[in-house]
């Protein structure tokens, strides 16, 4: 008798057409049932030309048929129409503020404290340094950091004319916080609906502008909050952000559950406070065991993004207003985080990963046609 894990192995040779990327890592197989010999599974995925679909699905079907033991295969076949970025989800009335935004990305994680902040804020700053427009959206409703771990201060001007805010910039990045229009030290309890309106008025009244990217920090959790986030922002793609703790590992697979129940593609799973290098010999120590996140990623279908070592000059970096990758780049963990912001590059101009956007953008240097974008236009 096969095992879901066996028929989930199958699937992953099963590639999209054209791309090096297979079905399981981009989400698209759900709902694995096996029973005795017969196997059912969905494939769920949106595209505009139908034979691609049947293609896959009866690639599925061969490479499962394949196993030891089966003896029916029950393919259900799901097709979605393909949105653009600026019409994916359900996305607040009226103009949307994120309409100039190629790509948004959000960071999230199942517990706080794992370093969220930390890896959105140097990912936002190695996207930069890629050479692409940036913006960073603290939408950590609960602790907003950004303003500290940027080292902004002061409040954001308001445009005369239409009454919009506008975000600060700091290091080259668009930068909009709760913080910023809230008092410092001022405890915020955000609940339910006023955590709704900030939401709304972070999506709305914020005047982002043309962006390559847009990196959004969410709240740690799988609650209300996020997924409204998620999909008031029509969300590109989702980095997880874990430790190597199994407690961690456990929250990061809830996020990555979230992220699919609303259709957004997760772009992996990063592991930070990974390892240690001892300051005397050099050594890398790994305290909290090794391979954790990686297992977690290949379990559940997805790419690991990395492992970020742990260094206290990420700390002073996160308290001082200059992140690691802007002030030490050589440090191994700065160059985990570009190597993070190179990998999310790569799977978004690969033009699978997320929705493409409805129209082009003018300094749009990267522009990338691959198979699947061709039919978006
Ligand atoms: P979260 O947003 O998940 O709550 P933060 O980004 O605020 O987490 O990080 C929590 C604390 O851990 C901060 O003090 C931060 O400086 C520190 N930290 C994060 N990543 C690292 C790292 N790789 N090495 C050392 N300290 C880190």
């Amino acid at each position: 008798m096969p095992t879901q894990e066996q028929v989930l192995d199958a699937l992953k040779k099963v590639r999209f057409p054209g791309l090096s990327r297979d079905i399981v890592s981009f989400g698209f197989v759900r709902d694995a049932v096996v029973d005795g010999g017969a196997v059912s599974f969905t494939i769920h995925f949106q595209t505009e030309n139908p034979t691609v679909g049947q293609q896959i699905a009866r690639d599925a079907e061969a490479a499962v048929r394949a196993l030891d033991g089966v003896t029916d295969v029950r393919v259900n076949l799901e097709i979605g129409a393909r949105q653009s970025a600026a019409t994916a989800g359900p996305m607040p009335a009226g103009p949307n503020a994120l309409e100039g935004v190629k790509y948004r990305i959000a960071v999230a994680s199942g517990k706080g404290g794992v370093g969220k902040s930390t890896v959105s804020t140097n990912l936002a700053l190695s996207l930069r340094a890629l050479g692409f427009t940036v913006g960073l959206l603290d939408a950590d409703i609960y602790g907003p950091s950004q303003q500290m771990m940027l080292g902004i201060s002061g409040k954001p001007q308001i445009d005369e004319t239409d009454e919009k805010i506008l975000p600060m910039e700091r290091h080259g990045i668009k930068t909009m916080s709760l913080g910023l229009i809230t008092e410092a030290d001022t405890p915020v309890i955000w609940r339910g609906p006023m955590v709704m309106k900030a939401i709304d008025q972070f999506l709305t009244d914020v005047k982002w502008g043309t962006l390559d990217f847009l990196v959004i920090d969410l709240p740690p959790g799988t609650g209300d909050a996020q997924l409204t986030l998620t999909q008031k922002a029509g969300l590109t793609g989702a980095v997880v952000v874990t430790t190597p703790q199994d407690v961690a590992l456990i929250d990061a697979r809830k996020g990555l559950a979230m992220f699919r129940k609303v259709n957004v593609p997760v772009l992996g799973i990063v592991e930070n406070m990974s390892y240690f290098i001892c300051r005397h010999c050099g050594e890398r120590e790994e305290i909290f065991g090794h391979g954790g996140g990686k297992k977690t990623a290949a379990m559940l279908g997805v790419p690991f993004l990395g492992e970020v070592p742990i260094d206290p000059k990420v700390v002073v970096g996160g308290d001082t207003g200059e992140p690691i990758v802007a002030s030490d780049p050589d440090a191994p963990a700065a160059q985990a985080f570009r190597e993070l912001a190179r990998q999310v590059v790569e799977q978004l101009e690969s033009g699978m990963a997320g929705h493409t956007h409805g129209h082009d953008h003018e300094h749009d240097h990267h522009h990338h046609h691959d198979h699947d974008h061709a039919h978006t236009h």
